[in-house]
């Protein structure tokens, strides 16, 4: 995580440092940017005071110059050469003194349209000439539009003369005069130095006062947000105390719930266990009941046909030899033959019983239940009495396949079969169709027999429940399909409208994918 993220995390976040910070930082700035531009525009303001005031003097220099000076001195020697005329020039210089007098004007200069100075309050300059081209400013005054240049303090002037103090170099167009003071032709231009010494004393003072001013509103305006911002801190302060209690209750609360679930989940899995439990010994029970009862009567029977037996071998044998009563002997095949057959119903019963109860893993391999069904219908066919009746048969059209084993499918579909042929009593109407769903298949055996009781509906697939007459059925077919289906993940139902009206089966496997 990069640090100032680690810095701004809220658990890490100190709201009243991070404001300070930044407000110093914002303040500094702000005092800063207003200390720079507040002294410019104050000095810009200066400049431009200066530059009215000049142009105010100038235009009074150049009149009192052209009547003092000027209109005496073209009277009296026809013509002006300040140069030569030593005279004039004194005049002049008296002119231009007296009228500079008591200002802050450090030095005056007079040049004609070339560039040549003519008078200068500084005599040594006088005769110069300023190379056009080289001061912008000169060369704008020439062409008629007034120019100045702040000179700082320690720089040089145009002239090249080191500047002792700030000055302000302002050039103006000299002009020609008409008797009434209106301005004539250009004739020259003329230059002042104004002493600006205040400009940098100015500058410095309106920086000193923009940072005192923007520092002290800063700093209420701090003063002020940081009141704010305590107050701010100590509520999300509170607040956030309050959600840690709240977390923390909630955490404990969850933990206390979470107890309380598994408390009530291991009671639910215990009394679970107890229900399978006793669940388990109810089937027992059943299975017993029905077992011993299945079994009871063909064991009656056979006890019975034995004892009736011994009794009567024990007749034969207590007489003399030769004893031969023709009705004693007669009774022994009858009697045999019902033992064997109540043995072998009990044979069926307990090999259904192993058949029901069977552990052997399903061994599961990807069949087609058309095939499934039809080998099914082949060998059910092949038995005498189913032969004669007609059943209609609708395999799928596509490929229904499913991962099963083909043995236990083959168990499930024969039971139904020979349960309908037994509900129809070999006569009635019976169809098996196949239907390929989406996602599964659908095997529907449906008969025209006796139908289901509603009442008997849920009891079908329970073992031992029967309604055959005692010796035809052992009530453990529906049962075994139920195992066999729901260990393929399926599931077995059975539908009739009641006695008379037919029953539908109906057995849906989920299809391989
Ligand atoms: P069993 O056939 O030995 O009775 P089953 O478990 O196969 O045992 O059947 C249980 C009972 O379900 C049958 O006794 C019968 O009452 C009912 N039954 C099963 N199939 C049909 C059917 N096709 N029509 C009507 N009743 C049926």
């Amino acid at each position: 995580m990069p640090k100032f993220q680690k810095i701004l995390h809220p658990e890490k976040f100190n709201l009243i440092l991070y404001y300070a910070l930044t407000s110093f930082i914002v303040i500094a700035i702000i005092s800063l940017a207003v200390g720079w531009i507040f002294p410019r525009m104050e000095g810009q303001a200066l400049i431009k005071r200066s530059e009215e005031y000049a142009h105010y003097f100038i235009s009074h220099l150049n009149y009192k110059i052209y009547k003092d000076f000027l209109l005496p001195a073209l009277r009296r020697d026809k013509q002006i050469d300040l140069e030569n005329n030593h005279r004039q020039f004194k005049k002049l210089d008296t002119v231009v003194r007296e009228n500079i007098y008591g200002l802050k004007i450090r030095k005056l200069y007079l040049y004609d349209l070339e560039g040549h100075i003519i008078y200068s309050t500084v005599p040594e300059h006088v005769g110069f000439t300023l190379d056009r081209g080289t001061n912008k400013k000169l060369d704008s005054a020439i062409r008629g539009i007034a120019a100045s240049a702040i000179r700082l303090a320690g720089t040089t002037d145009s002239k090249g003369a080191y500047v002792m103090e700030t000055l302000l170099e302002s050039y103006y167009p000299f002009y020609e005069m008409g008797k009434d003071g209106s301005k004539k032709g250009q004739v020259g231009v003329l230059e002042i130095y104004q002493d600006m010494s205040r400009f940098e004393k100015q500058m410095t003072k309106a920086r000193e006062k923009a940072i005192i001013m923007t520092g002290t509103s800063m700093g209420i305006l701090f003063l002020v947000l940081f009141l704010v911002v305590l107050k701010a801190a100590r509520i999300i302060n509170i607040r956030t105390r309050q959600l840690i209690d709240a977390r923390n209750t909630l955490e404990q609360k969850v933990e206390e719930r979470t107890l309380e679930i598994r408390g009530a989940y291991e009671k639910l899995q215990h009394t679970q266990r107890k229900l399978i439990h006793s669940e388990k010994l109810a089937s027992i029970g059943t299975l017993v009941t029905g077992l011993a009862h299945e079994i009871n009567n063909p064991l009656a029977s056979v006890a019975s046909c034995a004892e009736g037996l011994t009794e009567r071998l024990k007749t034969i044998v207590g007489h003399k030899e030769g004893y031969n009563n023709k009705e004693e002997w007669e009774a022994f095949p009858e009697y045999l033959k019902i033992i064997c057959d109540e043995t072998y119903r009990c044979k069926a019963i307990i090999s259904d019983l192993l058949n029901f109860s069977r552990q052997s893993e399903p061994e599961f391999v990807r069949i087609d239940i058309n095939r499934v069904v039809s080998d099914t219908l082949s060998v059910v066919q092949r038995q005498s009495q189913v032969k004669m009746q007609n059943i209609q048969l609708d395999l799928s059209k596509d490929p229904c396949v499913v991962i099963g084993d083909p043995q236990q499918l083959k168990q499930v579909f024969m039971n139904l079969i020979i349960n309908a042929f037994h509900a129809t009593e070999g006569y009635g109407d019976i169809s098996i169709a196949i239907y390929r769903r989406q996602t599964v298949v659908q095997i529907v055996v449906k008969d025209s027999g006796i139908g289901i009781k509603p009442e008997d509906l849920d009891k079908i697939f329970d073992p031992f429940f029967t309604t055959k007459p005692t010796g035809k059925g052992t009530g453990l077919g529906l049962a075994i399909c139920y195992g066999i289906v729901d260990v393929h993940n399926g599931r077995i139902e059975a539908f009739s409208e009641g006695s008379g009206k037919g029953a539908t089966f109906t057995v849906t496997l989920p299809l391989a994918t």
